[in-house]
Protein backbone atom coordinates (compact mmCIF):
# COMPACT_ATOMS: atom_id res chain seq x y z
CA UNK A 1 0.00 0.00 0.00
CA UNK A 2 1.29 3.61 -0.79
CA UNK A 3 2.52 5.12 2.47
CA UNK A 4 1.15 8.48 0.87
CA UNK A 5 -1.61 8.58 2.41
CA UNK A 6 -3.38 9.65 5.53
CA UNK A 7 -2.57 8.70 8.74
CA UNK A 8 -4.25 5.69 10.53
CA UNK A 9 -6.63 6.33 12.97
CA UNK A 10 -7.18 3.81 16.38
CA UNK A 11 -9.67 3.26 18.31
CA UNK A 12 -10.56 1.73 21.20
CA UNK A 13 -13.57 -0.33 23.08
CA UNK A 14 -13.69 -3.33 25.70
CA UNK A 15 -15.03 -5.96 23.37
CA UNK A 16 -14.88 -6.66 19.93
CA UNK A 17 -16.72 -8.91 17.88
CA UNK A 18 -15.84 -9.26 14.26
CA UNK A 19 -18.49 -10.23 12.24
CA UNK A 20 -22.23 -9.48 12.34
CA UNK A 21 -24.30 -12.88 12.11
CA UNK A 22 -25.65 -14.57 14.69
CA UNK A 23 -23.31 -15.62 16.61
CA UNK A 24 -21.19 -12.60 17.39
CA UNK A 25 -25.14 -10.30 18.15
CA UNK A 26 -25.86 -12.77 20.73
CA UNK A 27 -22.18 -12.58 21.56
CA UNK A 28 -22.73 -8.53 22.24
CA UNK A 29 -26.13 -8.66 23.46
CA UNK A 30 -25.70 -11.93 26.35
CA UNK A 31 -22.16 -9.43 27.56
CA UNK A 32 -24.21 -6.32 27.59
CA UNK A 33 -26.59 -7.83 29.76
CA UNK A 34 -24.68 -9.45 31.98
CA UNK A 35 -22.65 -6.18 32.14
CA UNK A 36 -26.15 -4.46 33.24
CA UNK A 37 -26.39 -6.62 35.80
CA UNK A 38 -23.29 -6.84 36.70
CA UNK A 39 -22.67 -3.37 37.48
CA UNK A 40 -25.43 -3.45 39.96
CA UNK A 41 -23.91 -6.14 42.24
CA UNK A 42 -19.74 -5.39 41.14
CA UNK A 43 -20.10 -1.82 40.77
CA UNK A 44 -17.95 -1.68 37.97
CA UNK A 45 -18.39 0.92 35.01
CA UNK A 46 -18.49 1.38 31.56
CA UNK A 47 -18.03 -1.18 29.57
CA UNK A 48 -17.77 -0.27 25.70
CA UNK A 49 -18.61 -2.86 23.32
CA UNK A 50 -18.52 -2.63 19.51
CA UNK A 51 -19.31 -5.12 16.63
CA UNK A 52 -17.92 -4.89 13.22
CA UNK A 53 -19.48 -6.00 9.50
CA UNK A 54 -17.76 -6.48 6.51
CA UNK A 55 -21.59 -5.80 4.29
CA UNK A 56 -23.17 -3.00 3.60
CA UNK A 57 -25.87 -3.57 6.33
CA UNK A 58 -26.21 -5.92 8.93
CA UNK A 59 -27.48 -9.02 7.18
CA UNK A 60 -26.60 -8.40 3.93
CA UNK A 61 -24.48 -11.27 4.32
CA UNK A 62 -26.27 -13.21 6.04
CA UNK A 63 -27.90 -16.57 4.32
CA UNK A 64 -28.47 -19.92 5.35
CA UNK A 65 -30.87 -22.94 4.84
CA UNK A 66 -32.56 -22.17 7.57
CA UNK A 67 -34.28 -24.02 9.69
CA UNK A 68 -33.81 -22.98 13.71
CA UNK A 69 -33.58 -24.82 16.92
CA UNK A 70 -34.96 -22.01 18.58
CA UNK A 71 -33.28 -23.47 21.95
CA UNK A 72 -30.16 -20.98 22.25
CA UNK A 73 -32.59 -17.87 21.06
CA UNK A 74 -35.04 -19.07 24.09
CA UNK A 75 -32.18 -18.63 26.10
CA UNK A 76 -30.50 -15.50 24.93
CA UNK A 77 -33.68 -14.03 24.82
CA UNK A 78 -36.38 -15.48 26.61
CA UNK A 79 -39.79 -13.89 25.52
CA UNK A 80 -38.93 -13.84 21.94
CA UNK A 81 -41.78 -15.11 20.16
CA UNK A 82 -43.45 -11.98 21.85
CA UNK A 83 -40.48 -9.51 21.02
CA UNK A 84 -41.25 -9.63 17.22
CA UNK A 85 -38.93 -12.32 16.54
CA UNK A 86 -39.29 -12.68 12.68
CA UNK A 87 -40.27 -16.15 11.04
CA UNK A 88 -41.14 -17.62 8.31
CA UNK A 89 -43.49 -20.84 9.48
CA UNK A 90 -43.03 -23.18 12.38
CA UNK A 91 -42.55 -26.44 10.88
CA UNK A 92 -45.69 -28.75 10.60
CA UNK A 93 -44.53 -31.21 8.48
CA UNK A 94 -40.83 -33.50 7.41
CA UNK A 95 -40.58 -35.17 4.23
CA UNK A 96 -37.54 -36.67 3.17
CA UNK A 97 -36.78 -38.42 -0.62
CA UNK A 98 -34.32 -40.58 -2.50
CA UNK A 99 -34.66 -38.93 -6.12
CA UNK A 100 -33.65 -41.00 -9.16
CA UNK A 101 -33.39 -39.28 -12.45
CA UNK A 102 -36.95 -38.72 -13.04
CA UNK A 103 -38.79 -40.58 -10.06
CA UNK A 104 -38.25 -40.71 -5.95
CA UNK A 105 -38.70 -42.77 -2.96
CA UNK A 106 -40.03 -41.37 0.02
CA UNK A 107 -38.66 -42.02 3.56
CA UNK A 108 -41.32 -43.66 5.67
CA UNK A 109 -39.74 -42.79 9.15
CA UNK A 110 -38.16 -39.47 9.65
CA UNK A 111 -34.51 -39.80 11.04
CA UNK A 112 -34.93 -37.86 14.80
CA UNK A 113 -32.44 -35.42 14.04
CA UNK A 114 -33.82 -34.67 10.94
CA UNK A 115 -37.43 -34.09 12.62
CA UNK A 116 -38.28 -30.59 12.94
CA UNK A 117 -41.37 -30.49 14.88
CA UNK A 118 -41.61 -27.42 16.76
CA UNK A 119 -38.71 -25.65 14.72
CA UNK A 120 -38.97 -22.44 12.84
CA UNK A 121 -38.14 -21.91 9.05
CA UNK A 122 -36.58 -18.29 9.22
CA UNK A 123 -34.82 -16.18 6.77
CA UNK A 124 -31.36 -15.59 8.39
CA UNK A 125 -31.01 -12.20 6.86
CA UNK A 126 -34.99 -11.09 8.68
CA UNK A 127 -33.48 -13.14 11.84
CA UNK A 128 -29.94 -11.25 11.64
CA UNK A 129 -31.40 -7.39 11.22
CA UNK A 130 -33.98 -8.18 14.16
CA UNK A 131 -30.70 -9.19 16.50
CA UNK A 132 -29.13 -5.99 15.41
CA UNK A 133 -31.87 -3.98 16.42
CA UNK A 134 -32.19 -5.77 19.47
CA UNK A 135 -28.26 -5.54 19.89
CA UNK A 136 -28.04 -1.65 19.03
CA UNK A 137 -30.98 -0.81 21.68
CA UNK A 138 -29.04 -2.41 24.42
CA UNK A 139 -25.78 0.27 23.57
CA UNK A 140 -23.54 -1.52 20.96
CA UNK A 141 -22.31 0.10 18.69
CA UNK A 142 -22.05 -1.62 15.28
CA UNK A 143 -20.56 -0.77 12.64
CA UNK A 144 -21.63 -2.37 8.99
CA UNK A 145 -18.75 -1.64 6.14
CA UNK A 146 -16.00 -2.25 7.94
CA UNK A 147 -14.11 -5.65 7.54
CA UNK A 148 -11.34 -6.62 9.43
CA UNK A 149 -8.43 -7.35 7.86
CA UNK A 150 -5.41 -8.35 9.81
CA UNK A 151 -5.13 -9.28 13.56
CA UNK A 152 -3.19 -6.65 15.75
CA UNK A 153 -0.78 -8.54 18.13
CA UNK A 154 1.09 -7.24 21.25
CA UNK A 155 3.45 -10.67 21.11
CA UNK A 156 1.03 -13.49 20.90
CA UNK A 157 -1.94 -11.48 22.80
CA UNK A 158 -4.53 -10.16 20.18
CA UNK A 159 -5.16 -6.76 20.44
CA UNK A 160 -7.68 -5.56 18.10
CA UNK A 161 -7.84 -6.02 14.51
CA UNK A 162 -6.71 -3.10 11.59
CA UNK A 163 -10.40 -2.67 9.08
CA UNK A 164 -9.48 -2.18 5.23
CA UNK A 165 -8.76 1.14 3.39
CA UNK A 166 -11.54 2.48 1.33
CA UNK A 167 -10.50 4.08 -1.94
CA UNK A 168 -8.19 2.36 -3.49
CA UNK A 169 -7.41 1.69 -6.98
CA UNK A 170 -7.01 -1.96 -8.91
CA UNK A 171 -3.25 -0.99 -8.88
CA UNK A 172 -3.17 -0.03 -5.06
CA UNK A 173 -2.74 3.44 -5.35
CA UNK A 174 -5.21 5.67 -3.21
CA UNK A 175 -7.99 7.33 -4.91
CA UNK A 176 -9.36 10.54 -4.51
CA UNK A 177 -12.14 9.31 -1.87
CA UNK A 178 -8.82 7.38 0.27
CA UNK A 179 -9.83 6.54 3.62
CA UNK A 180 -7.14 4.54 5.39
CA UNK A 181 -8.12 1.36 7.46
CA UNK A 182 -9.23 2.17 11.37
CA UNK A 183 -7.05 0.08 14.04
CA UNK A 184 -9.59 -1.06 16.64
CA UNK A 185 -8.33 -2.22 19.62
CA UNK A 186 -9.77 -4.03 22.52
CA UNK A 187 -9.11 -6.56 25.46
CA UNK A 188 -11.14 -9.15 24.08
CA UNK A 189 -11.29 -9.73 20.20
CA UNK A 190 -14.00 -12.51 19.17
CA UNK A 191 -13.87 -13.90 16.01
CA UNK A 192 -17.25 -14.38 14.10
CA UNK A 193 -16.51 -14.03 10.60
CA UNK A 194 -18.78 -16.97 9.17
CA UNK A 195 -17.64 -20.18 7.44
CA UNK A 196 -13.59 -20.30 6.18
CA UNK A 197 -12.75 -16.47 7.77
CA UNK A 198 -10.14 -14.67 7.00
CA UNK A 199 -8.95 -13.66 10.08
CA UNK A 200 -9.91 -17.15 11.99
CA UNK A 201 -7.93 -18.71 8.99
CA UNK A 202 -4.32 -16.82 9.92
CA UNK A 203 -5.22 -17.32 13.54
CA UNK A 204 -5.62 -20.84 13.40
CA UNK A 205 -2.48 -21.47 11.58
CA UNK A 206 -0.37 -18.77 13.79
CA UNK A 207 -1.55 -21.11 16.52
CA UNK A 208 -1.43 -24.05 15.61
CA UNK A 209 -4.77 -24.45 16.52
CA UNK A 210 -6.27 -27.48 14.43
CA UNK A 211 -3.16 -29.66 15.84
CA UNK A 212 -4.09 -33.06 16.78
CA UNK A 213 -8.20 -32.74 15.00
CA UNK A 214 -9.36 -33.28 11.99
CA UNK A 215 -8.83 -29.97 9.57
CA UNK A 216 -12.36 -28.38 9.05
CA UNK A 217 -14.29 -29.77 6.07
CA UNK A 218 -17.01 -28.02 4.08
CA UNK A 219 -19.93 -28.13 1.91
CA UNK A 220 -21.02 -25.51 -0.80
CA UNK A 221 -24.90 -24.81 -0.15
CA UNK A 222 -26.17 -22.90 -3.04
CA UNK A 223 -30.10 -21.37 -2.66
CA UNK A 224 -33.02 -19.52 -4.78
CA UNK A 225 -35.53 -18.45 -2.96
CA UNK A 226 -39.03 -18.45 -5.46
CA UNK A 227 -41.82 -16.11 -5.23
CA UNK A 228 -44.77 -18.72 -5.99
CA UNK A 229 -48.78 -17.92 -7.16
CA UNK A 230 -50.97 -17.30 -3.96
CA UNK A 231 -52.06 -20.61 -2.65
CA UNK A 232 -49.37 -22.60 -3.85
CA UNK A 233 -46.75 -22.51 -1.06
CA UNK A 234 -47.75 -24.84 2.06
CA UNK A 235 -47.93 -23.82 5.62
CA UNK A 236 -44.60 -25.46 6.86
CA UNK A 237 -43.71 -28.22 4.71
CA UNK A 238 -39.69 -29.11 4.86
CA UNK A 239 -38.34 -31.23 2.52
CA UNK A 240 -35.03 -33.02 2.02
CA UNK A 241 -33.80 -35.43 -0.72
CA UNK A 242 -30.69 -36.92 -1.30
CA UNK A 243 -29.72 -38.76 -4.32
CA UNK A 244 -30.06 -36.95 -7.91
CA UNK A 245 -28.68 -35.18 -9.42
CA UNK A 246 -25.41 -36.12 -6.48
CA UNK A 247 -23.13 -39.49 -7.69
CA UNK A 248 -23.13 -41.64 -4.79
CA UNK A 249 -19.73 -40.93 -3.89
CA UNK A 250 -20.51 -37.14 -3.12
CA UNK A 251 -21.99 -36.01 0.25
CA UNK A 252 -24.72 -33.48 -0.41
CA UNK A 253 -28.85 -32.82 -1.03
CA UNK A 254 -31.69 -30.69 -1.77
CA UNK A 255 -33.96 -29.05 0.54
CA UNK A 256 -37.17 -27.15 -0.39
CA UNK A 257 -38.98 -25.25 2.63
CA UNK A 258 -42.01 -22.97 2.85
CA UNK A 259 -41.59 -19.33 3.27
CA UNK A 260 -43.84 -16.36 4.46
CA UNK A 261 -46.23 -14.38 1.77
CA UNK A 262 -45.70 -16.69 -1.23
CA UNK A 263 -41.85 -17.38 -1.06
CA UNK A 264 -40.76 -20.80 -1.58
CA UNK A 265 -36.59 -21.49 -0.75
CA UNK A 266 -34.77 -24.11 -2.00
CA UNK A 267 -31.05 -25.00 -2.55
CA UNK A 268 -28.68 -27.75 -2.85
CA UNK A 269 -25.67 -28.51 -0.84
CA UNK A 270 -22.52 -30.67 -2.03
CA UNK A 271 -19.66 -31.30 0.21
CA UNK A 272 -16.44 -29.97 -1.34
CA UNK A 273 -14.36 -33.18 -0.65
CA UNK A 274 -16.03 -34.31 -3.76
CA UNK A 275 -13.64 -35.98 -6.66
CA UNK A 276 -15.16 -34.92 -9.49
CA UNK A 277 -13.10 -32.04 -11.26
CA UNK A 278 -16.34 -30.85 -13.16
CA UNK A 279 -18.55 -31.09 -10.21
CA UNK A 280 -20.40 -27.71 -9.98
CA UNK A 281 -22.39 -27.07 -7.02
CA UNK A 282 -24.25 -24.19 -8.94
CA UNK A 283 -25.17 -26.71 -11.50
CA UNK A 284 -26.66 -29.23 -9.33
CA UNK A 285 -28.90 -26.85 -8.35
CA UNK A 286 -30.14 -26.03 -11.73
CA UNK A 287 -30.30 -29.83 -12.63
CA UNK A 288 -32.59 -30.70 -9.35
CA UNK A 289 -34.82 -28.34 -9.96
CA UNK A 290 -35.78 -29.58 -13.74
CA UNK A 291 -36.52 -32.76 -11.62
CA UNK A 292 -40.00 -33.51 -11.94
CA UNK A 293 -40.74 -33.66 -8.61
CA UNK A 294 -39.14 -30.44 -8.06
CA UNK A 295 -40.44 -29.04 -11.20
CA UNK A 296 -43.71 -29.42 -10.35
CA UNK A 297 -43.60 -27.58 -7.16
CA UNK A 298 -41.59 -24.75 -8.80
CA UNK A 299 -44.50 -24.35 -11.43
CA UNK A 300 -46.15 -20.74 -12.00
CA UNK A 301 -43.50 -19.83 -9.93
CA UNK A 302 -40.37 -17.15 -10.34
CA UNK A 303 -36.85 -16.89 -9.18
CA UNK A 304 -36.79 -14.08 -6.52
CA UNK A 305 -33.45 -13.85 -4.81
CA UNK A 306 -30.32 -16.19 -4.94
CA UNK A 307 -27.01 -16.55 -2.63
CA UNK A 308 -24.16 -18.92 -1.61
CA UNK A 309 -22.46 -19.87 1.05
CA UNK A 310 -20.15 -22.69 2.73
CA UNK A 311 -21.04 -24.77 5.54
CA UNK A 312 -18.49 -25.78 8.04
CA UNK A 313 -19.94 -29.62 8.66
CA UNK A 314 -16.74 -31.68 9.93
CA UNK A 315 -18.37 -31.36 13.74
CA UNK A 316 -17.10 -31.64 16.97
CA UNK A 317 -13.46 -33.31 15.71
CA UNK A 318 -13.14 -30.53 13.11
CA UNK A 319 -13.73 -28.03 16.16
CA UNK A 320 -9.87 -26.12 16.04
CA UNK A 321 -9.28 -24.62 19.45
CA UNK A 322 -11.21 -21.91 20.20
CA UNK A 323 -9.13 -19.77 22.73
CA UNK A 324 -5.66 -17.32 22.65
CA UNK A 325 -4.64 -15.05 24.96
CA UNK A 326 -7.18 -11.70 24.01
CA UNK A 327 -8.94 -13.75 21.64
CA UNK A 328 -12.04 -16.23 21.05
CA UNK A 329 -13.30 -18.15 17.79
CA UNK A 330 -17.50 -17.97 17.94
CA UNK A 331 -20.47 -19.57 15.31
CA UNK A 332 -19.56 -20.94 11.97
CA UNK A 333 -15.62 -19.75 12.71
CA UNK A 334 -15.34 -22.46 15.06
CA UNK A 335 -17.11 -25.12 13.14
CA UNK A 336 -20.42 -24.50 15.94
CA UNK A 337 -23.03 -26.54 13.28
CA UNK A 338 -24.33 -30.30 14.14
CA UNK A 339 -23.92 -31.67 10.37
CA UNK A 340 -26.21 -34.80 11.60
CA UNK A 341 -28.73 -31.91 12.20
CA UNK A 342 -28.17 -29.90 9.03
CA UNK A 343 -28.41 -26.77 11.97
CA UNK A 344 -26.28 -24.16 13.51
CA UNK A 345 -27.84 -21.35 13.92
CA UNK A 346 -28.88 -22.12 17.72
CA UNK A 347 -25.02 -23.87 18.54
CA UNK A 348 -23.62 -20.03 16.90
CA UNK A 349 -26.16 -18.25 19.44
CA UNK A 350 -24.85 -20.39 21.90
CA UNK A 351 -21.40 -20.39 21.52
CA UNK A 352 -21.77 -16.39 21.78
CA UNK A 353 -23.23 -16.46 24.98
CA UNK A 354 -20.68 -18.82 26.45
CA UNK A 355 -18.05 -16.29 25.13
CA UNK A 356 -19.55 -13.26 26.60
CA UNK A 357 -19.89 -15.40 29.82
CA UNK A 358 -16.13 -16.12 29.34
CA UNK A 359 -15.53 -12.74 28.80
CA UNK A 360 -17.62 -11.46 31.50
CA UNK A 361 -15.32 -13.44 33.82
CA UNK A 362 -12.05 -11.91 32.43
CA UNK A 363 -12.94 -8.50 33.04
CA UNK A 364 -14.13 -9.13 36.52
CA UNK A 365 -10.87 -10.49 37.17
CA UNK A 366 -8.90 -7.70 34.41
CA UNK A 367 -7.44 -11.15 33.19
CA UNK A 368 -6.63 -11.43 29.51
CA UNK A 369 -4.68 -14.18 29.06
CA UNK A 370 -4.72 -17.33 27.14
CA UNK A 371 -5.64 -19.34 30.44
CA UNK A 372 -8.51 -17.33 31.18
CA UNK A 373 -9.52 -17.56 27.82
CA UNK A 374 -9.71 -20.95 27.99
CA UNK A 375 -12.53 -20.98 29.95
CA UNK A 376 -14.37 -20.43 26.80
CA UNK A 377 -13.37 -24.27 26.16
CA UNK A 378 -14.32 -25.83 29.91
CA UNK A 379 -18.03 -23.72 29.23
CA UNK A 380 -18.96 -25.26 26.14
CA UNK A 381 -17.77 -28.50 26.94
CA UNK A 382 -20.08 -28.34 30.50
CA UNK A 383 -23.28 -27.27 27.78
CA UNK A 384 -25.23 -29.03 25.78
CA UNK A 385 -23.24 -28.14 22.62
CA UNK A 386 -20.94 -30.51 23.80
CA UNK A 387 -23.22 -33.13 24.58
CA UNK A 388 -25.41 -32.44 21.05
CA UNK A 389 -22.18 -31.81 19.16
CA UNK A 390 -20.32 -35.43 20.26
CA UNK A 391 -23.38 -37.88 19.72
CA UNK A 392 -22.76 -36.86 16.04
CA UNK A 393 -19.02 -36.71 16.26
CA UNK A 394 -18.32 -39.31 13.39
CA UNK A 395 -20.91 -38.70 11.46
CA UNK A 396 -19.48 -36.66 8.36
CA UNK A 397 -16.36 -39.00 8.43
CA UNK A 398 -18.36 -41.38 7.60
CA UNK A 399 -19.51 -39.82 4.35
CA UNK A 400 -16.00 -40.47 2.57
CA UNK A 401 -16.55 -44.11 1.64
CA UNK A 402 -19.04 -42.48 -0.47
CA UNK A 403 -22.80 -41.47 0.37
CA UNK A 404 -24.88 -44.82 1.37
CA UNK A 405 -21.82 -46.36 3.28
CA UNK A 406 -22.40 -43.10 4.99
CA UNK A 407 -25.95 -43.29 5.65
CA UNK A 408 -25.07 -46.53 6.86
CA UNK A 409 -22.56 -45.32 9.38
CA UNK A 410 -24.86 -42.81 10.01
CA UNK A 411 -27.84 -44.71 10.82
CA UNK A 412 -25.78 -47.26 13.37
CA UNK A 413 -23.84 -43.85 15.24
CA UNK A 414 -27.80 -42.48 15.58
CA UNK A 415 -29.14 -46.23 17.15
CA UNK A 416 -26.48 -45.77 19.10
CA UNK A 417 -25.31 -42.30 20.09
CA UNK A 418 -22.64 -42.31 18.79
CA UNK A 419 -21.41 -45.29 20.99
CA UNK A 420 -20.49 -47.71 18.23
CA UNK A 421 -17.69 -45.34 17.12
CA UNK A 422 -16.08 -43.54 20.40
CA UNK A 423 -12.23 -42.73 18.35
CA UNK A 424 -12.07 -40.06 16.21
CA UNK A 425 -12.52 -40.81 12.87
CA UNK A 426 -10.19 -38.69 10.63
CA UNK A 427 -10.48 -37.06 7.63
CA UNK A 428 -8.62 -35.29 5.19
CA UNK A 429 -8.68 -31.52 3.94
CA UNK A 430 -11.56 -31.13 1.38
CA UNK A 431 -9.28 -30.44 -1.67
CA UNK A 432 -6.90 -33.62 -1.40
CA UNK A 433 -9.96 -35.58 -2.36
CA UNK A 434 -10.13 -33.96 -5.71
CA UNK A 435 -8.97 -36.45 -8.80
CA UNK A 436 -7.25 -35.13 -11.61
CA UNK A 437 -9.12 -35.71 -15.25
CA UNK A 438 -7.18 -38.61 -16.51
CA UNK A 439 -7.47 -40.26 -12.81
CA UNK A 440 -10.90 -39.53 -12.78
CA UNK A 441 -12.06 -39.92 -16.09
CA UNK A 442 -9.29 -42.19 -17.14
CA UNK A 443 -8.01 -42.16 -20.86
CA UNK A 444 -10.06 -40.76 -24.06
CA UNK A 445 -12.55 -38.83 -21.42
CA UNK A 446 -14.85 -36.30 -22.85
CA UNK A 447 -15.34 -33.19 -21.06
CA UNK A 448 -18.91 -34.07 -19.53
CA UNK A 449 -22.07 -32.05 -20.05
CA UNK A 450 -19.85 -28.59 -18.56
CA UNK A 451 -23.42 -26.53 -18.56
CA UNK A 452 -27.23 -27.54 -19.23
CA UNK A 453 -28.91 -25.35 -21.62
CA UNK A 454 -30.51 -22.83 -19.00
CA UNK A 455 -33.99 -21.65 -20.43
CA UNK A 456 -34.06 -18.69 -18.31
CA UNK A 457 -37.35 -19.38 -16.46
CA UNK A 458 -36.75 -22.69 -14.72
CA UNK A 459 -33.10 -22.91 -14.99
CA UNK A 460 -30.49 -19.89 -14.65
CA UNK A 461 -26.66 -19.21 -15.35
CA UNK A 462 -24.60 -18.29 -12.95
CA UNK A 463 -24.81 -14.35 -14.25
CA UNK A 464 -28.38 -14.44 -14.19
CA UNK A 465 -28.33 -15.81 -10.11
CA UNK A 466 -25.82 -13.69 -9.51
CA UNK A 467 -28.13 -10.40 -10.11
CA UNK A 468 -30.50 -11.97 -8.03
CA UNK A 469 -27.71 -12.17 -5.27
CA UNK A 470 -27.53 -7.97 -5.99
CA UNK A 471 -24.38 -8.44 -5.40
CA UNK A 472 -22.32 -5.19 -6.27
CA UNK A 473 -18.08 -4.52 -5.95
CA UNK A 474 -16.57 -1.09 -6.25
CA UNK A 475 -15.12 -1.89 -9.96
CA UNK A 476 -11.71 -0.15 -9.69
CA UNK A 477 -10.09 -1.98 -6.05
CA UNK A 478 -7.56 -4.67 -5.88
CA UNK A 479 -8.81 -8.15 -6.73
CA UNK A 480 -10.48 -9.09 -3.32
CA UNK A 481 -9.03 -13.22 -4.52
CA UNK A 482 -5.40 -13.88 -4.19
CA UNK A 483 -3.91 -15.67 -7.07
CA UNK A 484 -0.35 -17.01 -5.74
CA UNK A 485 0.60 -18.06 -9.28
CA UNK A 486 -1.39 -17.81 -12.30
CA UNK A 487 1.29 -20.13 -14.15
CA UNK A 488 -0.34 -23.19 -11.98
CA UNK A 489 -3.50 -21.51 -13.41
CA UNK A 490 -2.69 -21.24 -17.34
CA UNK A 491 -0.46 -24.18 -17.20
CA UNK A 492 -0.48 -26.63 -14.67
CA UNK A 493 -4.14 -26.88 -13.52
CA UNK A 494 -5.48 -26.32 -16.81
CA UNK A 495 -3.78 -29.93 -17.78
CA UNK A 496 -3.93 -31.59 -14.51
CA UNK A 497 -7.98 -30.54 -13.16
CA UNK A 498 -9.22 -28.72 -16.18
CA UNK A 499 -9.52 -25.32 -13.98
CA UNK A 500 -12.36 -26.65 -11.73
CA UNK A 501 -12.49 -22.85 -9.86
CA UNK A 502 -14.95 -22.20 -13.13
CA UNK A 503 -17.28 -25.35 -12.00
CA UNK A 504 -17.21 -24.83 -8.03
CA UNK A 505 -17.39 -21.07 -7.78
CA UNK A 506 -21.19 -20.28 -8.15
CA UNK A 507 -20.79 -16.93 -9.23
CA UNK A 508 -18.72 -17.29 -12.56
CA UNK A 509 -15.93 -15.27 -11.15
CA UNK A 510 -13.05 -17.65 -12.46
CA UNK A 511 -13.40 -18.15 -16.60
CA UNK A 512 -10.95 -19.14 -18.66
CA UNK A 513 -10.56 -16.71 -21.61
CA UNK A 514 -8.81 -17.61 -25.07
CA UNK A 515 -6.56 -15.62 -26.46
CA UNK A 516 -7.13 -14.52 -29.99
CA UNK A 517 -3.81 -14.06 -31.15
CA UNK A 518 -2.03 -17.21 -29.49
CA UNK A 519 -5.15 -19.19 -29.10
CA UNK A 520 -3.89 -19.90 -25.39
CA UNK A 521 -6.43 -19.77 -22.80
CA UNK A 522 -5.83 -18.17 -19.73
CA UNK A 523 -7.39 -17.25 -16.30
CA UNK A 524 -9.28 -14.09 -16.16
CA UNK A 525 -11.01 -12.97 -12.48
CA UNK A 526 -14.38 -11.13 -12.17
CA UNK A 527 -14.81 -10.31 -8.32
CA UNK A 528 -17.09 -8.08 -8.71
CA UNK A 529 -19.55 -10.74 -9.09
CA UNK A 530 -18.30 -12.51 -6.01
CA UNK A 531 -21.17 -13.66 -3.51
CA UNK A 532 -17.97 -14.42 -0.90
CA UNK A 533 -19.28 -18.22 -0.39
CA UNK A 534 -15.56 -18.82 0.16
CA UNK A 535 -15.70 -21.75 -1.89
CA UNK A 536 -12.28 -21.62 -3.97
CA UNK A 537 -10.23 -20.53 -1.12
CA UNK A 538 -11.62 -24.27 0.31
CA UNK A 539 -11.88 -26.18 -2.68
CA UNK A 540 -8.89 -24.88 -5.14
CA UNK A 541 -6.72 -28.41 -5.57
CA UNK A 542 -3.31 -26.23 -5.41
CA UNK A 543 -4.54 -23.99 -2.67
CA UNK A 544 -3.02 -20.77 -4.44
CA UNK A 545 -6.34 -18.53 -3.96
CA UNK A 546 -6.53 -16.80 -0.85
CA UNK A 547 -10.20 -14.84 -0.14
CA UNK A 548 -9.67 -11.39 1.43
CA UNK A 549 -12.42 -9.10 2.27
CA UNK A 550 -12.80 -6.65 -0.57
CA UNK A 551 -13.26 -3.01 0.36
CA UNK A 552 -15.97 -2.48 3.12
CA UNK A 553 -20.14 -2.96 2.08
CA UNK A 554 -19.19 -4.84 -1.31
CA UNK A 555 -20.64 -8.04 -2.00
CA UNK A 556 -24.13 -9.56 -1.97
CA UNK A 557 -27.08 -7.90 -0.57
CA UNK A 558 -28.77 -10.70 0.18
CA UNK A 559 -32.87 -10.22 1.22
CA UNK A 560 -35.19 -13.16 2.25
CA UNK A 561 -32.21 -15.43 2.22
FE1 LIG B 1 -17.34 -17.94 -3.83
FE2 LIG B 1 -14.74 -17.66 -4.42
FE3 LIG B 1 -16.58 -17.54 -6.34
FE4 LIG B 1 -16.37 -15.57 -4.54
S1 LIG B 1 -14.84 -16.15 -6.05
S2 LIG B 1 -18.25 -16.52 -5.26
S3 LIG B 1 -15.82 -16.72 -2.72
S4 LIG B 1 -16.08 -19.32 -5.10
Amino acid sequence: MNNNTKERESIEFDILFVGGGPASLSGALHLSNLIKRGKQEKGYGEISIAVIEKGAEIGSHALSGAIMDPCGLRELIPDFESNGFPFEKMVTEDEIYLLTKKGRFRFPIIPPPLRNHGNYIISLYKFVRWLGKIVEDSGVDIFPGFPGVDILYDGDRITGVRTGDKGVDKDGNPRGNFEAGVDIKAKVTVFGEGPRGTLTKQLINRFNLSDGKNPQVYSAGVKEVWEMPEGKVGRGKVIHTMGYPLKSESFGGGFIYDMSNNLLAMGFVAGLDYKDPYLDPHRELQKFKRHPFVASLLEGGKLAHYGAKTIPDGGYFSMPGLSVAGGLIIGDSGGFLNPQRLKGIHLAIKSGMLAAETIHEALLKDDFSEDQMGRFQTLIDNSWIREELYKARNFRQGFKYGFYPGMVMSGIQMATGGRWLKKRLKCNEDHTHMKKILEYYKENFHIPEKDIKFDEKLTFSKLTDVYYSGTKHEKNQPPHLKIADYNICNKTCKEEYGNPCQYFCPANVYEMIEDEESGETFLQLNPENCVHCKTCDIADPYQIITWVPPEGGGGPNYVNL
